[in-house]
Formats: C-alpha cells, structure tokens, sequence
C-alpha cells in the first residue's frame, strides 16, 4: 500500500511551514547550488526528513517541486546537503520536476 506521509514546503522554522520570500544567497548574488549555508530556509526535503517516520523512509520515494519567490518553476532537484539527508534516511527514490517540465526519477545517490 502507498501512503502520502508528508507535505512540505521551505520554511524559515519547523512551525512556519511558509517560505520567507527572500533569498539571502540572491541578495548576494550567489549562483544557483552555491553556498547554501546562508539560507535562512530549512528546505522542505530536510523538514520532510526531520519529521517522517524513520522506518517509513526506509525505502520512500520523495515528491519534490521547486518555485522561485516570484512564482515561476525553479528546479527541483535536491541541493547537496538534502542529498546526503535523503541519502542518510535511506529514501530509495527521488522524483523532481524540472524546469523544462521533464520528470526525473533517480535514487538519492546518483543525483549529479
Ligand atoms: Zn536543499
């Protein structure tokens, strides 16, 4: 049986489940899939991680859209660090939308 376990978004802290629409890597000009320590985000697949059920994880596949603050489709494919967290969780597949609108199905590991 497939079971939707968890929905969640970028969010500043686990009790605000809302993106703060800002990003300081932009304020910055940081290029995409750089220096993701200055978020002030945590990334919906890391509060997805935080809160699932471990033994749920085991072998999970994780639903993963991306929107810029201005609406648009961003990527979404997993930054580095969720890779490791969703890679550590022992998620077994990761299927993200692409900005072209393409869908990726890939385990955790093999995300270049
Ligand atoms: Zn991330």
């Amino acid at each position: 049986m497939r079971e939707i376990c968890l929905v969640f978004f970028n969010a500043n802290t686990f009790s605000i489940r809302i993106d703060t629409g800002n990003c300081e890597r932009e304020k910055y000009n940081v290029p995409k899939g750089q220096r993701y320590e200055l978020c002030v985000a945590v990334h919906a697949e890391q509060n997805a991680v935080i809160a699932a059920d471990p033994v749920k994880m085991k072998g999970a596949t994780i639903y993963i859209v991306g929107y810029n603050a201005d609406g648009t489709l961003a990527s979404g494919k997993p930054c580095l660090l969720c890779r490791r967290m969703l890679k550590n969780a022992m998620i077994a597949k990761v299927v993200y939308l692409e900005i072209d609108g393409s869908i990726i199905e890939v385990a955790p590991s093999e995300i270049q």
